[in-house]
């Protein structure tokens, strides 16, 4: 989750409060800073306020949405007057909370926006390769040099989520909150499970597709994975 906030005691609040929300948190301080942060790696959930010192809060988040199409975006801001909302909303925000709000409400706000959070498979690319590998997102499919492979849900989600590109290290943190439960928190074990034999099916699909190229998943010590993409 991204938290976009000027004010050091909100943004610590935030920080804290939904921390033991087991939500995991990266704070932005200015706009620029919750660009940068969102290019390195897309948030599935931004809480916006408005009043930014390097630019306005509304023109950020005409932004956010135009390059995260599938994040969930969440005003926090003192202005209440009924046109701020109409212009947050048509910004492209998904909701709108007036300061001073409690951290309770903002949870539960979360929780129900969360609950239904499933990216709306028309604005996602359909497709994905990487060298040799082809994944159909739609019909969840994937073919390694024309030979499918056949992978159980998490090993298919898993593949998917660090071919959105390949060549980008996705931490364990990521993977276990994007393919997993977005309130993880804990054990990483199961990603490990999954790992260890989607990568086993990899490589017998390379090989059973007479491919010399299989497509490798590199383990990066102390952060997460990594698919390679081909040279
Ligand atoms: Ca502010």
């Amino acid at each position: 989750m991204l938290v976009v906030e000027d004010d050091p005691t909100i943004g610590a609040l935030l920080e804290s409060g939904l921390r033991a929300g087991q939500h995991e948190v990266r704070w932005a301080r200015t706009g620029t800073q919750a660009l940068a942060e969102a290019a390195r790696r897309p948030p599935q959930v931004v809480l916006l306020d408005l009043g930014l010192p390097d630019q306005d809060g509304i023109q950020l988040c005409r932004m956010l949405r135009s390059r995260h199409p599938n994040a969930l975006i969440i005003i926090l801001t003192a202005r209440r007057e009924p046109m701020d909302v109409v212009l947050g909303l048509d910004a492209g925000a998904d909701d709108y909370l007036t300061k001073p709000f409690t951290l309770v409400e903002l949870l539960a706000r979360l929780r129900a926006h969360l609950r239904r959070w499933d990216p709306d498979p028309d604005d996602a690319p359909l497709r994905v390769e990487c060298g040799p590998l082809r994944l159909d997102l739609t019909a969840r499919r994937c073919v390694i040099a024309g030979h499918e492979i056949e992978l159980r849900m998490k090993e298919f989600d898993l593949i998917a989520r660090l071919a959105q590109p390949a060549g980008r290290a996705v931490s364990r943190q990521t993977l276990m909150t994007d393919v997993w439960d977005p309130h993880w928190f804990g054990s990483t074990k199961t990603l490990d499970v999954t790992m260890a034999s989607l990568r086993r099916k990899l490589e017998a699909g390379a090989a059973a597709a007479g491919c010399e190229q299989a497509p490798v998943i590199t383990t990066i010590r102390g952060h997460g994975f990594r698919l390679e993409r081909p040279l």
